[in-house]
């Protein structure tokens, strides 16, 4: 199938399971990228539709703390010209307050913070050695933007064999084509799972 211009194309049927059952023990959730600069009003990239992402999200976080579940947090972090700056303007400037996770879903002490340069969690960064240090395999992405930072780090873990399971309504992204195309890849093409609702994720063990 080619391209055609202007023509209207379908979404594919996304499969989306029921529930899905994970053992706590090699289990990870990544909260990818929830920070002010993308969520809060006066951010400077604002996702209007992340603010309500976040109550599914602290669900999800309180039900696998609750079983002994890693939780893994990224953080977009830039220096002073940094290249992304020239595509996307400034934003998550190191240790401003657009940087920062917001409020209400301030990591715990014990969370891993991971800071990237990149769209993708793995690249550069120390997570994939501390999930093969924990033995985990699998991981609950949730986050923004679906389409960037959740699917590029989506991606990256999917390449390295990890089994991926995304959550609709905890990610978020600026179109409905873009929402659908990240569920789309991550089940596709990642052979991930995808659910409508992060309390369709349930830890076991
Ligand atoms: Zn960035």
């Amino acid at each position: 199938m080619k391209f055609i211009p202007d023509k209207v194309i379908e979404v594919p049927d996304i499969p989306f399971k029921d529930i899905v059952h994970l053992p706590a023990a090699q289990t990870a959730v990544v909260v990818v990228d929830m920070q002010n600069d993308f969520v809060k009003p006066g951010g400077q990239l604002v996702v209007p539709a992340a603010i309500e992402t976040v109550p599914a999200i602290r669900h999800l976080l309180e039900t696998a703390r609750g079983r002994g579940v890693r939780v893994v947090y990224t953080m977009d972090t830039h220096f002073e010209n940094d290249p992304e700056w020239k595509i996307w303007g400034e934003h998550c400037r190191y240790r401003s307050w657009g940087w920062e996770v917001i409020e209400e879903l301030r990591p715990a002490d014990d969370d891993l913070i991971v800071q990237k340069n990149r769209y993708d969690g793995f690249y550069g960064t120390w997570l994939d050695h501390m999930l093969r240090v924990w033995g985990v395999h699998h991981l609950v992405l949730v986050g923004t933007m679906s389409n960037v930072c959740v699917l590029h780090t989506a991606a990256s873990a999917g390449l390295r064999w990890y089994h991926i399971v995304v959550p609709a309504d905890g990610i978020s992204t600026i179109t409905d084509f873009d929402q659908a195309a990240t569920l789309r890849q991550v089940s596709w093409l990642y052979v991930g799972d995808v659910v409508r609702r992060t309390q369709d994720v349930r830890f076991d063990g």
